[in-house]
């Protein structure tokens, strides 16, 4: 991503290269696929981490791995996975364009609920990739990865409206977008149609959530004293000193941002 043909790409932020997001992404992957955490790494074939690109600003969040994401060991492969395929293409972007995964990532045997245990044991991974994905947006797919990012919320009331996340989720400054499952869109034409409607949404909403983040990172305004000499510049060496090492040079930790 990141021609700007599909608008979903962060483009380049400075201090973190796409190289070092995707190298990040790979170790934690390689991690879950070892993973014996919990009771359902003993009924799996294959672990899902997870896959999309690396600078996308838009992660999807599904509830677990069925049998044909078992085999194949990726996510929404299956006929959910063809339900979402389409959903996005809807609004012109296709599954490389954005991050996919679960809130498990191993598959629950006969495709029962994740138990709550099952879940805490494997929020850490979540909440990882979604600390290297830094996302805009993260659309939560069904009631189980719902009740992560809005927890309390139901979904027929929640789906298609937007909650800011929780810090503690990994992603400190995402907007979350809830919508139904694919799954449930598969088995009521009237879900399905709902879920063409919500995921309409997700482009204005993308970048509505790029404004307030920009709107955040700007500093703030400089005091205007009237009659007064020119308030000093935050950060400049009157206001505040900069730390000089031993042998004279600037302290090089104080230029490091991440
Ligand atoms: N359903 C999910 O929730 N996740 C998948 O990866 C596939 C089906
Ligand atoms: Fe590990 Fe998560 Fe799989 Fe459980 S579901 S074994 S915690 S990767």
């Amino acid at each position: 991503m990141g021609e700007g043909s599909r608008d979903t790409g962060r483009g380049r932020i400075p201090g973190v290269t796409d190289a070092e997001r995707r190298a990040a992404l790979e170790a934690i992957a390689a991690e879950v696929r070892d993973c014996t955490r919990c009771r359902l790494h003993q009924t799996r074939t294959r672990a899902v981490p997870g896959e999309g690109d690396a600078s996308t600003e838009v992660v999807f969040v599904g509830e677990g791995p069925g049998q044909n994401e078992d085999r194949e060991g990726r996510p929404f492969v299956g006929r959910a996975g063809g339900l979402l395929v389409s959903l996005l293409g809807h609004i012109g972007w296709r599954r490389e364009d954005v991050f996919i995964t679960n809130i498990v990532k191993c598959r629950p045997p006969g495709n029962r609920d994740p138990e709550p245990d099952e879940i805490a044991a494997c929020a850490p991974y979540l909440q990882r990739q979604l600390e290297v994905l830094d996302p805009a947006v993260i659309v939560t797919l069904g009631r189980h990865s719902m009740g992560r990012f809005m927890p309390g919320a139901r979904i027929s009331q929640a789906h298609g409206t937007t909650r800011l996340a929780d810090p503690d989720t990994g992603a400190p400054n995402a907007t979350v977008f809830a919508m139904y499952h694919p799954a449930a869109a598969l088995r009521t034409p009237a879900v399905e149609r709902e879920s063409y409607e919500d995921v309409a949404h997700i482009p204005g909403v993308l970048v509505a959530a790029r404004e307030r983040r920009t709107e955040q990172r700007r500093p703030p305004p400089e005091p205007v004293a009237v009659g007064a000499a020119p308030a000093l510049r935050p950060g400049s060496p009157a206001s505040q000193p900069t730390e000089l090492d031993q042998d004279g040079a600037p302290n090089s930790d104080q230029l490091t941002f991440f």
